[in-house]
């Protein structure tokens, strides 16, 4: 097990607790608890159009509400769910939780595409793609308004597998999106020849462009080679103005960021939306997070 230590201050688990299988015990059984006692909740971070300044998406991002220790980040749980084997629950659970929404959302006017991550190994079960399918028909949603985070890890690991799952969840209509990308081994090239739709740039290349050139026009030049390959690029981790408006200079498509908005729940995203809906279209404030 990795050693993680938490933004709040708080884990759950940690390789010191190795020496104490209560802990570990205690920690399993609270995880189950919280897959079938609905303690998972997801939040939702805003996805701008660098050209319109139009939201066109949110990302799902799931939190676990735990009965003691407050609202825990996925870096707190994530490594134990995949580990205890609770991955692909968890995974249905995001999904059901987010299609539901976006069908409120749907309703309510707001066209809002719905990012799901994907862990490789809920994609590795070869019934998924249809599953996935299955929920969003049973919604009458349409196919396009998810999307599905995939890494290149899982990219990587089994190409022909990988081909196979994106094809069929593409055929379906389903959008696909590479996070993180540029954190892996994936070449452009390879990408060139998958069914996909975006690629979101890591945070840890986006982060520096502020005060550092190199680190803007490697950037810039990413950009550059996702459009001669006909993909979107989104910009991870957008947390200034600055780096706002060089992405929006270098024709990126997409930014998420603090600079935005932090992930928030269904709610504060409502009231999100229609702060922002109420400026001036292209006004300095437009783009930022408001009281
Ligand atoms: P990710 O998919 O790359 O999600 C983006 C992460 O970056 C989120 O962290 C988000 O809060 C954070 N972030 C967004 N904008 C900024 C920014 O401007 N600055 C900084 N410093 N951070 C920013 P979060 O929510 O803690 O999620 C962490 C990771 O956990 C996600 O990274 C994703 O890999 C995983 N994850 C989250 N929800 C799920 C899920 O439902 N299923 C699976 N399999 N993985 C998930
Ligand atoms: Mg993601
Ligand atoms: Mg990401
Ligand atoms: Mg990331």
């Amino acid at each position: 097990y990795k050693a993680k230590s938490s933004r709040g201050g708080h884990h759950v688990y940690r390789s010191e607790d190795d020496s104490h299988g209560d802990t570990r015990l205690r920690t399993l059984q609270e995880l189950r608890l919280a897959v079938t006692d609905d303690q998972l909740v997801v939040y939702y971070q805003p996805k701008i159009n660098l050209r319109t300044g139009e939201v066109t998406g949110v990302e799902a991002l799931v939190r676990w509400q735990h009965p003691t220790r407050g609202l825990l980040l996925p870096e707190d749980f994530l490594d134990l769910v995949e580990e205890s084997g609770l991955m692909h629950a968890l995974t249905r659970i995001v999904l059901g939780k987010a299609l539901d929404q976006a069908v409120l959302w749907q309703h309510a006017g707001h066209a809002l595409t719905i990012a799901v991550n994907m862990s490789a190994s809920s994609l590795v079960n070869v019934e998924f793609p249809e599953e996935i399918v299955r929920m969003v028909t049973a919604r009458r949603l349409p196919a396009s308004a998810l999307m599905l985070e995939i890494t290149e890890d899982f990219l990587m690991s089994d190409r022909d597998r990988a081909r196979d799952v994106l094809s069929r969840l593409r055929e379906a209509g389903i959008q696909i999106a590479v996070d993180d990308f540029g954190t892996g081994y994936s070449s452009l090239s390879y990408l060139r020849d998958l069914p996909i739709d975006e690629l979101k740039l890591d945070r840890s290349f986006v982060s520096p462009m502020a005060d550092d050139a190199r680190a803007a026009s490697l950037v810039a030049s990413t950009i550059d080679l996702a459009h001669s390959l006909g993909l979107r690029m989104v910009a991870e981790g957008v947390e200034s103005s600055v780096a706002y408006d060089e992405l929006a200079r270098y024709g990126c498509d997409h930014a998420q960021g603090f600079f935005m908005s932090q992930p928030i729940p269904a709610l504060e995203l409502e009231r999100w939306l229609a702060a922002r809906h109420a400026l001036e279209p292209g006004s300095a404030d437009e783009i930022r997070l408001l009281p």
